[in-house]
């Protein structure tokens, strides 16, 4: 039986990908924060499968005990402060966690001798101010948040560490991907939450800031395979994972709103304190690499997506 170790277990990817090793019969041993208010939303329907470990990216000798516990075949470090808006008021704890966490988690691999096979949650956040589009495995980074630029560590040391030890290192590079389990401080969550509000009468306006940004949004679901790929590849390297298709913020919002036949103009609001002080204007990646050598395709389309997104969240919210 195959193990594996994911830290960010309960965030959205950690638990895409947790069901997945588990339907793959994988051993999944998940590390999580000690926090005041266990938040085990997302993986509540496989809680008993998953051997919980405490530690902290920011914790060396916790992620030496959780490798020395779980002895993986493969690590997958989702582990992250993972919110653009929120890394320019938490910059020094995003570089600590983000960035310098993926330090800590190949060292502890590094220097416990089980050869564990590595994966590296590298962002689109890392091509920024875009100098080339669409953006490929070889796009020079430019990133514009504290959340960028810790992640560009996070990829480099990762790359370092397999040119260095001879580590089987891998960085995705993933462009956004979402969910019903995405956090609600995304914009694409933010949206169905509201959308699905909006309609079930409980809300009655949503407050936003920039439309025009552009993004490659694709199902979480689909993207945490790529992951797994990955690791089963000869020999490891680093793929872009996206759809190939770009779509304004505008543009998600206003298919939200028509899948319940409102009109988005009816209760958008622009409030200021939702733009960014540097933004990611365009995102589109090119997924070839993945298509060809990793035999990756993303199957589900920008509109289902969203669909899927707002029933999950119109059910969730007529419970209440
Ligand atoms: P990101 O690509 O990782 O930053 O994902 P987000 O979902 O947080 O943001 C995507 C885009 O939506 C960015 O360009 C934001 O500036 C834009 N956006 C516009 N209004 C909002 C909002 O109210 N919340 C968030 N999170 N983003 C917004």
């Amino acid at each position: 039986m195959k193990k594996a170790l994911i830290t960010g277990i309960t965030g959205q990817d950690g638990s895409y990908l947790a069901d997945l090793l588990l339907s793959k019969g994988y051993k999944v041993y998940g590390l999580k924060r000690r926090t005041a208010t266990e938040n085990y939303e997302n993986v509540k329907h496989i809680k008993d499968e998953i051997d919980f470990l405490s530690g902290d990216l920011r914790d060396l000798t916790s992620l030496t005990e959780a490798v020395k516990i779980a002895k993986p075949d493969e690590v997958y470090n989702l582990a992250a402060q993972s919110y653009v808006g929120d890394s320019w008021k938490q910059p020094i704890y995003t570089g600590e966690v983000t960035g310098l966490g993926v330090t800590n988690m190949l060292e502890a691999i590094r220097l416990s001798n089980l050869n564990a096979r590595f994966y590296q949650a590298s962002s689109s956040e890392m091509f920024g101010k875009v100098v080339e589009t669409p953006q490929t495995e070889k796009t020079p980074f430019y990133p514009r948040s504290p959340y960028g630029v810790a992640k560009v560590y996070g990829h480099w040391i990762t790359v370092n560490y397999r040119e260095s030890f001879n580590l089987f290192a891998c960085s995705g590079i993933l462009f956004n991907h979402e969910s019903p389990r995405r956090g609600i401080e995304f914009v694409t969550r933010k949206v169905t939450d509201a959308v699905a509000k909006i309609k079930l009468g409980i809300q009655n306006e949503l407050r936003l800031g920039n439309l025009d940004a552009k993004r490659d949004w694709g199902f979480a679901g689909d993207y945490v395979e790529a992951m797994w790929k990955m690791l089963q590849q000869d020999d490891p390297d680093d793929y872009v994972i996206a759809t190939g298709e770009t779509h304004t913020v505008k543009e998600w919002v206003q298919t939200a709103f028509n899948y319940v036949g409102l009109k988005w103009e009816n209760y958008v609001i622009a409030d200021p304190k939702f733009f960014r002080p540097a933004e990611v204007d365009l995102l589109i990646g090119n997924p070839q690499k993945a298509k060809g050598q990793l035999d990756w395709e993303p199957k589900v389309s920008f509109k289902n997506l969203i669909e899927m997104m707002v029933e999950e969240d119109l059910k969730r919210n007529s419970k209440k």
